[in-house]
């Protein structure tokens, strides 16, 4: 008979429909009467709440909502600001710890209390860019970021410098053994103080990433050779271009391939900028994730002459340049990821994005374009926006609570009521207020 066999699945039928609609939200965490950014809306969605579970986003809900939810956790945001956890598309873990390279800052635990600063910032993501240590990897491969209160690592390992072409091969093919996010080289002479890469050895260390599957970060100081990036289908242009301005074959290059760049305008800055005390060493917000012995050191007048010279000049006389540059590829809809550089001596995780995008507002964009910038564009542009840079159902519930309106001023991030990341609130410090 053919009707107790198609019974069996009438019956599980019926069963999902009745579950849906007697649906309890007990093991969801809904966070109410919140002024909600998603990410990619125009405006801001005031008196809503976002549905979690599990550490990921179920929905956003209007408050007046007849359907809305009952039996889920609640926390009430009481009126607050949300936007999506911030994400550093150019970063460094590992690389420091205080003003020390080396050895001592290759640790694990280096590493997390690197996550932890910049979590507590509101960066909830960072893509570190370069000569990470094994430990990053370890970290990157067996943390569970949520949970421990980190930032989410994503990396590129090693700075690739092959000579040749047939180099270029081999040290994307040792690469690849670490399982790298990106691959990152250098096309700079620093200065004409060494070799550059030549197009035909970045050609094929691009050419070997792509065959693997993964996408190529370049750092670069001159127009032309962020021309050359481009040809050759590099992936990101890692800083600004900071030697002459940009024309108009470089923004169609850049708009026919949909190349991004991270501008690290306070890479800039820090190679100066410690010459004298700078005045955000008196910034309660930077003070809250700064180590006093640090900044100590950063005022000793042997350690400030490190910070003159031939390339604390260039890049000092640079950055109105590289300002200009950010701003004719944002004007002309090349899309601008939040990328600071921070991680080597003395650019501070966590704070050097808030400075950061602090500039990018003094340069001229306005604060949705930045918060555009930090959140939705660095996820997509590092190849991250399955998971992250909006606050769209199935992705982590990464967010900021904000206690005013960043809308009204970029500098208002750094009012932070709370950070989460995967929907678990992380341990509070950094707050202006
Ligand atoms: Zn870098």
């Amino acid at each position: 008979m053919k009707i107790p066999k198609i019974l069996p699945a009438i019956i599980t039928f019926l069963l999902f429909f009745l579950s849906c609609s007697s649906k309890t939200f007990d093991d969801h965490i809904i966070f109410t009467n919140a002024t909600i950014w998603d990410g990619y809306s125009l405006t801001m969605q005031p008196n809503s709440a976002l549905l979690t579970y599990e550490g990921r986003i179920i929905d956003i809900i209007d408050m007046n909502d007849p359907d809305f939810p009952e039996g889920a956790i609640t926390v009430d945001l009481e009126n607050r600001f949300v936007v999506p956890g911030l994400i550093n598309a150019h970063g460094h873990v590992g690389m420091a710890k205080g003003l020390q390279t080396g050895t001592a800052a290759h640790t694990v635990e280096n590493v997390k209390e690197q996550l932890a600063l910049y979590a507590r910032y509101g960066i909830t993501t960072v893509v570190s860019l370069g000569d990470e240590p094994q430990a990053a990897f370890d970290v990157r491969d067996n943390t569970d970021f949520a949970s421990e209160g980190l930032a989410r690592l994503f990396m590129s390992g090693p700075v690739l410098s092959p000579s040749t072409p047939e180099e270029a091969v081999n040290a994307v093919g040792n690469l690849m053994q670490q399982h790298p996010d990106w691959v990152k080289i250098r096309v700079d002479d620093g200065l004409g103080t060494r070799e550059k890469m030549l197009p035909e050895v970045y050609a094929a260390v691009i050419e070997a990433s792509h065959s693997h599957g993964v996408p190529l970060a370049a750092h670069i100081v001159t127009l032309e050779d962020a021309k050359g990036i481009v040809e050759f289908n590099g992936d990101l242009i890692a800083h600004s271009v900071r030697d002459m301005p940009v024309d108009r074959e470089f923004i169609d290059m850049m708009l026919d391939s949909d190349v991004c760049i991270t501008p690290t305008l306070t890479r800039e800055v820090s190679v100066y900028i410690y010459s004298e005390r700078p005045a955000f060493f008196d910034d309660p917000f930077f003070l809250s994730g700064a180590d006093p012995e640090i900044l100590e050191q950063l005022t000793d007048p042997e350690i400030q002459q490190r910070y003159t010279g031939r390339a604390a000049n260039y890049f000092r006389e640079a950055l109105p340049l590289a300002k200009a540059n950010m701003m004719a590829l944002h004007n002309a809809g090349i899309r601008v990821a939040l990328g600071t550089d921070s991680g080597p001596p003395a650019r501070f995780h966590g704070y050097f994005e808030h400075l950061e995008m602090e500039m990018m507002q003094n340069a001229g964009m306005n604060p949705i374009e930045i918060l555009t910038s930090a959140t939705r564009y660095a996820a997509e542009c590092m190849n991250l926006d399955d998971d992250i840079g909006t606050l769209e159902p199935g992705k982590w519930a990464d967010f900021v609570v904000l206690n005013e309106n960043p809308f009204d001023d970029i500098q208002n991030l750094r009012n932070i009521h709370r950070v989460y990341i995967g929907g678990n609130a992380i341990q509070q410090v950094a707050s202006q207020y």
